[in-house]
């Protein structure tokens, strides 16, 4: 009687600790330390993984109470996107989508039918045309606007968001006619006879900005919503959100406290967000459950290459007399970082050209120094065009390079265009900086490119674009391997975050954050790699996506 008591404690014990679940039928593999590893087992419990399985017999003793099969799907470590911008996504992807629309004509058609679906919104928003892919290869004109919209108010940006079409409706509404002079920075262009055809570029897109409905909180906090629900089907469990104002901050930590947060955030604050001040001083929000961490500021350094705005030490090859743009002078530069730092911030400073990636890292090797704050890991936002003596200085330093592999194959052409071939050898220079002991984190800068990190992973691993152009990849030599590439969207993101303990790899005691995949990533044929699709996505263990 006494033994039948004993065996029966200890079942009841067995079934309380033992609320494991075990996914089996599967091609795991997890990156360490840039080693891969591989397994056809994972088991977890309370959000952490417990223990890797590599042989069909071990998995027999498995105590898990739980067991999915897996299918023979691919497992991999849940993806981290190191370098996008969510509230952004999220009201794209609530707004008319214009990118790749092929012609005026086309985007006005897209125009009515978000009109016809969204009769009561008096604002129609969109993003993403790019009158340098149609047939006319001109602006387009507010007249064409004028025909599908009525009486609704329509402002769409240009892809690169450095210009705005509208139509007549918000020309009257901001008070824009034929004797309206440029504000300074800005342009209204005009036909022939001085008319304002629509068309609002830089500082002249504040006009319209000004009178816009203003975001709510609550607007806020479904643009993230939005954004994190359609990140986590692309397989992204955590993602650095570059550049916050304190309205997002808000709408975040709402979300957080509601546990409505369906991947995890690792946010930098805009430094010039004002509103922000508190933060900053106040110092890093650190979450114990690393669902929300805000200990980064995001500074921007320059303008982007496409635009010419990219600060460069010569003269853009195709134009001549033109360096690019910096944002902040000297003055501005250290009290942004000494302010960050001596809060305990690691500092995040977007840089594209080859002058202001020098110029930030002078900066760095100075200040690191006054506020000893090399443990903080502070980063090169892009990082894209580095004179090859400055490349060494990343590792030297102590700067991660936060790359985005898909900004070299959409700007292969124009990058050498803008550039000339001399200074390619320093250009989107992934294995370079690797060889030289750089850490390097791999992101997307979605929504200016696709959040899909599988672009990313194959942008890296073949230099191609999806068309598989150029043959052989461009400046091929800084092709990365499946294993480097992989590591940039894990475990070097997870370590550029401060969280490589926590997330980035599978293995005992990390967070159980994986994705099921339908093509083994690393057996797949390499110009198939962007064409992945995610099955499951898991974050701390709870399905946050099903395909
Ligand atoms: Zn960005």
């Amino acid at each position: 009687m006494s033994r039948f008591i004993a065996c029966t404690c200890a079942l009841l014990f067995c079934s309380a600790s033992h609320a494991a679940t075990l996914i089996h039928n599967i091609h795991g593999y997890t990156m360490d330390h840039g080693q891969r590893i591989e397994f056809i087992g994972l088991e977890y419990d309370h959000g952490k993984v417990t223990h890797l399985y590599s042989q069909p017999d071990s998995i027999a003793n498995s105590a898990a109470t739980e067991r999915i099969d897996g299918e023979g799907a691919t497992l991999l470590p849940g993806l981290i996107d190191a370098h996008g911008h969510i509230s952004s996504h999220g009201r794209a992807l609530s707004a008319v989508d214009l990118v790749g629309s092929p012609s005026e004509d086309d985007s006005a058609a897209r125009v009515a039918a978000f009109i016809a679906k969204n009769s009561d919104q008096e604002w129609i928003m969109g993003r993403g045309w790019n009158q340098v892919i149609w047939p006319s290869n001109q602006f387009p004109d507010r007249r064409t606007l004028d025909v599908i919209a009525g009486d609704k108010a329509v402002a769409l940006n240009r892809i690169d968001g450095h210009a705005m079409w509208v139509n007549s409706k918000v020309l009257q509404l901001v008070d824009i006619n034929a004797n309206t002079p440029d504000p300074e920075g800005g342009q209204i262009i005009r036909a022939a006879n001085g008319r304002a055809t629509g068309i609002l570029i830089d500082n002249a897109m504040d006009l319209v900005s000004a009178i816009m409905p203003p975001i709510t909180d609550k607007d806020m906090q479904g643009f993230i919503s939005t954004a994190l629900e359609d990140l986590a089907g692309y397989g992204l469990t955590s993602v650095h959100d570059a550049g916050i104002k304190a309205q997002e901050v808000r709408a975040y930590q709402a979300l957080r406290r509601d546990n409505n947060l369906p991947v995890r955030v690792y946010a930098m604050l805009d430094v010039m967000d004002p509103a922000n001040d508190a933060y900053l001083r106040e110092g890093p929000l650190i979450d114990p459950e690393d669902m929300l961490v805000i200990r980064s500021v995001k500074i921007s350094a320059d303008g982007a290459l496409g635009s010419r705005g990219a600060a460069l030490f010569e003269d853009y090859s195709d134009q001549p007399g033109q360096r690019g743009l910096l944002l902040v002078n000297d003055e501005q530069l250290d009290t942004h970082m000494s302010r960050a730092m001596a809060a305990g911030y690691q500092v995040n400073i977007h840089a594209i050209g080859d002058l202001a990636n020098a110029r930030v890292l002078d900066y760095y090797a100075q200040m690191i120094k006054r506020y000893n704050t090399r443990d903080l890991r502070h980063r090169n936002e892009h990082s894209q065009i580095i004179r090859p003596e400055d490349i060494s200085r990343f590792a030297e330093i102590g700067v991660v390079a936060s790359i985005q592999p898909t900004h070299a194959t959409s700007d292969k052409n124009m990058a050498g265009d803008r550039l000339g071939q001399e200074r390619l050898a320093g250009a989107y220079a992934w294995k370079k900086l690797l060889d030289s002991g750089a850490k390097l984190a791999g992101g997307s800068d979605f929504p200016v490119e696709s959040p899909n990190p599988f672009f990313g992973l194959h942008a890296a691993v073949t230099r191609q674009g999806k068309d598989n152009q150029p043959p052989g990849g461009w400046l091929p030599e800084e092709k990365l391997t499946r294993d480097q590439s992989l590591s940039l969207f894990t475990e070097n993101a997870a370590w550029a975050a401060h969280q490589e303990n926590v997330i980035g790899r599978l293995l005992p005691g990390y967070a159980a954050d994986f994705i099921l995949v339908r093509d083994d990533y690393f057996t797949v044929a390499e110009q198939d790699i962007w064409k992945n699709k995610v099955l499951a996505t898991y974050v701390a263990g709870r399905k946050v996506y099903e395909k």
